[in-house]
């Protein structure tokens, strides 16, 4: 079951990435609409005018917002390395300097690269990034613990066995490659320092940068308790983070019952198009409509399970979402992430029992 959940995880991961390593070349992409910059490590798909869609950093996809005088980033990549590929790449699409950075939550995939901005950078999140940041040992715990902090060491290790079992060269140099890039992986890990935001808001914040109009918003609890979606009013554009991605979101930290009323606030909002935490800008908000199917769906299964007995473990397996892959095709067969089952049991433990279907 393990393995089930992993390979789960692992095709979330996948398709989050998809799209991420092709080469291309500067102004052209056939997988992209839009006009592309491409940088060393940061392939920056242009959305609107000084607006930036940066995929390829190997973890979350950030949004470059370039200003009249100032950069905004959203998001800052998985490690302190990834932080610095990103800003060495912004300077492909401008000699502004970067002075914000907003974390749409305090997942490792869009907060571990904080550390490495100056002083004179204002990380700015809603207040509980700030709390858990501080307060979570974030590097102890899921999601980080699972996917980062014990794959990597397990990867190196099976990479070396297999090294040393092949005794084909062309084999053991694929090996061997593999090894070193996990290795070169390992010591960026060993660089985080977790970095809380300096600047925090409770529900609102709006940064007015001469004719351009950014509003933080915090909407609601949902995929953690402390989401940030990034609203540009005028370009009708909102970063959403991991709130609302083009697949299924990790769950371990949700309220989920709370994500789905959070969701119908975001779907008030006048926009025009997404620029998800993973995957690919879109912009139909029958989408969000179908995560929100998908999560009632979750918990109404869920639920059931529990109530019959079943340990989380099991119910991880037994639950069935594949009559929503034709919104979120890398469902595979039966299954969920066996953290966000895991979580929705203690939950509803902690609702003393109830059924949290509404
Ligand atoms: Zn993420």
């Amino acid at each position: 079951m393990k393995v089930n959940a992993v390979l789960f995880v692992m095709a979330t991961l996948l398709v989050g990435l998809a799209g991420s390593v092709r080469a291309q070349a500067p102004g052209q992409d056939a997988a992209s609409p839009y006009p592309v910059v491409q940088g060393k490590t940061y392939r920056f798909q242009k959305i609107a005018d000084g607006v930036y869609y940066a995929v390829g950093g190997g973890g979350s996809n950030d949004t470059v917002i370039v200003n009249d005088n100032d950069v905004l980033v959203v998001d800052d990549g998985t490690t302190p390395a990834g932080a610095r590929a990103l800003l060495e790449d912004v300077k492909a699409i401008t000699d502004k300097p970067v002075r914000y950075v907003v974390n749409t939550h305090f997942h490792y995939d869009h907060t571990d690269g904080n550390s490495v901005f100056a002083p004179n950078v204002d990380i700015i999140a809603q207040e509980f990034v700030r709390t858990a940041i501080l307060n979570f040992n974030i590097l102890n715990r899921e999601p980080y613990l699972t996917s980062q902090g014990t794959r990597v060491p397990r990867l190196i290790e099976t990479l070396t066995k297999q090294a040393a079992a092949t005794d084909d060269p062309a084999k053991k140099a694929e090996v061997q490659k593999q090894l070193q890039a996990a290795q070169t992986t390992l010591q960026q890990l060993h660089e985080i320092k977790p970095t809380p935001p300096n600047v925090t808001f409770d529900s609102k914040l709006i940064l007015h940068k001469g004719g351009r109009e950014i509003q933080l918003l915090f909407l609601g609890r949902g995929h953690t308790a402390g989401d940030t979606v990034v609203y540009l009013p005028k370009e009708r554009l909102v970063c959403t983070g991991d709130l609302m991605e083009t697949g299924i979101a990790y769950m371990g930290d949700a309220f989920i019952d709370e994500w789905i009323t959070t969701l119908d606030a975001l779907k008030r909002l006048d926009f025009g198009l997404i620029l998800p935490g993973h995957g690919t800008p879109f912009g139909d908000k029958e989408h969000i409509t179908a995560f929100q199917s998908y999560l009632k769906d979750v918990m109404t299964q869920v639920a059931t399970l529990r109530r019959q007995g079943v340990s989380a473990d099991e119910a991880a397996q037994r639950v069935d979402l594949t009559s929503h892959q034709k919104d979120f095709p890398q469902i595979k067969g039966p299954g969920a992430d066996l953290r966000g089952v895991r979580h929705l049991y203690e939950w509803m433990a902690s609702q003393g029992g109830q059924s949290p279907t509404k």
